[in-house]
């Protein structure tokens, strides 16, 4: 059974080129500004059914199909986390209440599905409020967890998400429902999920709702179970909020300072996907510093924050100046195929 590709399910044309055009941007965008790695579980013994969990998310919504959306919700016992459109909760705020009725999350996704990079510091900061505000008020729920509309986000926007209180949370996986995805599309791309991830869906859409017992059907045979979004993470864990059982992310040691270097830089790696790693790299001994960073081709560097970058010519080196956002900056690297290599720091300098 194929989906057409020429019109009638994409929920909004505009929107799906959109997308389209974003997933380099989607896949790259990071969890940054908390980069506080990984919880360990201190107890493995609960839920002992559950070998990990998944994020099932729905955007987009309230719509006119939710109530639908969460009668297959609870009929297989799923709950997943909604990244509701301000301006949809406030029109329809009895179908956000039903949400938290049948045991779902509710979170911010902006108040009305703007490109939120484009927008001013003050201008992100009352789209968010705004979006919260209503999500609150319909339900008695403060979001806890922000997705940015498209995926698109800068270093200013995390910024206030964070200063609101919201977690940014972008996707490990794209189901495609909103690009005409056919039900059997959509479960095989559900399959590739893995502990802790979260994938991308929307409310709204007839095979998304469709797809979901298969999508359960196929977790549970991997013993993987709906969970809820780590505010603090941004990883899917158990819905008590109990993380489960996990290796701790590999820390990284200080470098040696160079000579006459005068500061120190040490990375670590608080966040991996499975197509790209997050590194946080903080520095001692300097409040202006420049540091130089390599990774190991064919890995890239996809995107930085709190910090001026520039590249050598070979695009593997990047030399990181403060820029007044403090002594830890980070970046994300996309893997390309190599998992396993970790960027080295060659020096800090001060200056
Ligand atoms: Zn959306």
């Amino acid at each position: 059974m194929f989906a057409s590709i020429s019109g009638p399910r994409r929920p909004s044309p505009p929107r799906a080129a959109r997308h389209a055009r974003r997933l380099a941007v989607l896949a790259t965008a990071a969890v940054a500004l908390a980069a506080t790695g990984l919880a360990v579980a201190a107890t493995p013994s609960s839920a002992a059914a559950c070998n990990g969990y998944v994020g099932l998310t729905f955007d987009d919504g309230p719509t006119g199909s939710t109530n639908a959306l969460l009668s297959v919700l609870r009929a297989n016992n799923v709950r997943a986390t909604m990244f509701n459109v301000g301006q949809n909760v406030q029109g329809n705020p009895s179908a956000a209440r039903a949400q938290v009725d049948a045991g779902m999350w509710v979170a911010n996704h902006s108040w009305n599905h703007a490109h939120m990079t484009s927008m001013s510091q003050s201008q992100m900061q009352s789209d968010l409020s705004q979006t919260n505000s209503a999500i609150q008020s319909a339900t008695g729920v403060r979001p806890q967890l922000f997705r940015p509309p498209y995926g698109e986000t800068n270093s200013t926007l995390q910024s206030v998400a964070s200063s609101l209180g919201l977690r940014q949370v972008i996707w490990d996986v794209d189901s495609q429902d909103w690009n005409g995805a056919s039900v059997s599309q959509i479960v095989s791309n559900a399959s590739r999920l893995q502990d802790g991830q979260v994938i991308l869906m929307h409310d709204g859409i007839q095979n998304t709702r469709d797809a979901i017992p298969q999508i359960m059907a196929n977790l549970n045979s991997r013993s993987l179970c709906p969970g809820m979004i780590s505010p603090s993470t941004g990883r899917a864990v158990a819905p008590d909020g109990t993380p489960p059982p996990t290796t701790a992310p590999p820390t990284g040691s200080p470098t040696t300072p160079p000579p006459g270097g005068g500061c120190t830089a040490t990375a670590t790696f608080p966040n991996v996907w499975g197509d790209r790693y997050n590194t946080s790299v903080t520095v001692q001994g300097a409040s202006n510093w420049t540091v130089v960073v390599a990774v190991t081709a064919p890995q890239r560097i996809s995107t930085t924050w709190n910090g001026t970058p520039s590249w050598d010519s070979t695009g593997y080196v990047m030399t990181m100046r403060s820029n007044g956002s403090g002594n830890t900056f980070g970046f994300t690297t996309m893997m390309n195929g190599n998992s396993s290599a970790r960027p080295q720091i060659r020096s800090c300098t001060t200056g």
